[in-house]
């Protein structure tokens, strides 16, 4: 039986929670995932953590499942008050047992290659394997796949590009020593933070962006560049973040890669990705040499898709801006609320912009296609200008708009 209620094109960050919410409020429901896990840039792309939601968050239903989920298995920490650290790997599993829970029909390895049009509706969708038919489609692939196989219209692009990065984990460190040790050397905790939880050591720490001489690691990366250790470019952009769960791995938010963005063809990205391999290769002789408790450090996970914070966006019936961010505008259907600033990384050092916020709204409209009545979209490729897809981009507020759009649905199709 191929028809649905709903197609949820991608089982990622935004895609899991249209499903979840969608089949907990008693739609049928299928996930098309062209991977074999779901979760997206939250398990392929190894990003943890989740950027802390704001206190005023609503359709936070799913994230609270998921930290609930990934506390009984061992893969989640709340570190300075933030519930969203959580293990990428048992993210995989919590998330298979979240959507098996409330009957979402999962396929794996299904990309979604073609849709099937009738005049300005979208009837389903095309994988290798056969078509699946659906009275709503649901583009959650981060790059509007479903949206651009449907012929619709995508917003200007500008100049505007953010880059890339490939991420990777460290493992067999000992957070305890490099905990003491980078306390003292950031004496005044400008970047760094340490935490006990459940009597293991936890961190974050950062060699980054904000003018290299208030960084306490500053000292370090550039005596390894001019030993050789590292590249000038190895020092671009530089965080890292202990993994939940995993007391002795460290996630790094890097490297970047500066040479391609998130619209790049295969061909062009498949240089820059060998590339960031080296530099995650050099970085790991640079953790090991220069860091305490990084000595038996070794690499146990790259990413394996590459980290795009910025591909296509999907016109949507109401484009969001970085004004109606500022202003902190109402809507009068919101699906996400969210203070996480406008942070939009740039390919020059100390050229990113980080703009802190109040509360702002997402609008449901944004999550609907301005060209097929019945395509929706969620998740990083939404209807917003550049700037303001930099503040919604991030994984809570993916997971709002997939909630509040999955009501929304409810509504119409009940
Ligand atoms: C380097 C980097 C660091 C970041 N850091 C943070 C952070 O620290 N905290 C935070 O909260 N956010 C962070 N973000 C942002 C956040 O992780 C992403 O923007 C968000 O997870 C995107 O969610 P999504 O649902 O749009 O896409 P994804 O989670 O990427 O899901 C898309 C899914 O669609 C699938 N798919 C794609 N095409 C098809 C197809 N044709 N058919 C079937 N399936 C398909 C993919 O396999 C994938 O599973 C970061 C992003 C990057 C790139």
């Amino acid at each position: 039986m191929k028809n649905f209620d709903v197609t949820v094109v991608g089982g990622g960050t935004g895609g899991c929670a249209v499903a979840y919410t969608a089949a907990k409020l008693g739609l049928k429901v299928l996930v098309l995932e062209k991977g074999i896990h779901l979760g997206g840039a939250m398990t392929s792309g190894l990003v943890v953590p989740v950027m802390k939601p704001s206190d005023n968050a609503i359709n936070d239903e799913f994230f609270n499942v998921l930290v609930t989920e990934l506390e009984t298995l061992g893969g989640q920490i709340t570190y300075q008050g933030n519930r969203g650290w959580f293990n990428p790997e048992l993210t995989k599993i919590a998330l298979d047992n979240l959507l098996a829970s409330v009957g979402v029909k999962v396929i794996f390895a299904s990309e979604v290659k073609d849709v099937i049009l009738d005049g300005k509706r979208i009837c389903g969708v095309k994988t290798e394997e056969g078509e699946y038919f659906s009275k709503v489609v649901v583009d959650a692939s981060g790059d509007g796949i479903a949206a651009k196989l449907s012929g619709c219209e995508f917003l200007d692009k500008k100049d505007e590009v953010q880059p890339n990065s490939l991420r990777f984990i460290l493992s067999g460190v000992d957070a305890k020593a490099f905990g003491d040790w980078v306390l003292e050397l950031d004496k005044d905790r400008n970047v760094t933070t340490v935490e006990e939880v459940g009597g293991k050591t936890y961190f974050s720490t950062s060699y980054t962006w904000d003018g290299g001489d208030k960084q306490a690691l500053a000292p370090l990366f550039k005596d390894a560049v001019e030993c050789g250790i590292l590249t000038k470019e190895d020092t671009n952009y530089f965080q890292i973040f202990s993994v939940a769960g995993a007391e002795s791995s460290v996630a790094f938010n890097c490297p970047r890669m500066l040479d391609c963005n998130g619209e790049a063809s295969a061909e062009e990205l498949s240089g820059s990705i060998m590339n960031a391999r080296q530099s995650i290769f050099r970085l790991t002789n640079f953790c090991k040499k220069y860091f305490k408790g990084f000595e038996n450090a070794y690499i146990s996970n790259i990413a394996d898709v590459v980290g795009v914070r910025v591909s296509y966006r999907v016109k949507g019936k109401y484009i969001y801006t970085m004004e109606d961010i500022i202003s902190g505008k109402k809507f009068e259907n919101p699906v996400a609320v969210s203070n996480y600033p406008i942070d939009v990384h740039s390919r020059e050092k100390n050229k990113s912009t980080l703009k802190k916020v109040q509360d702002y709204e997402v609008p449901l409209e944004s999550l609907i296609s301005a060209d097929i009545e019945n395509l929706y979209v969620v998740g990083r490729c939404v209807s917003a200008d550049f700037m303001a897809q930099g503040a919604i981009r991030v994984q809570a507020t993916c997971m709002a708009m997939g909630e509040g759009l999955a009501r929304y649905l409810f509504q119409v199709l009940r």
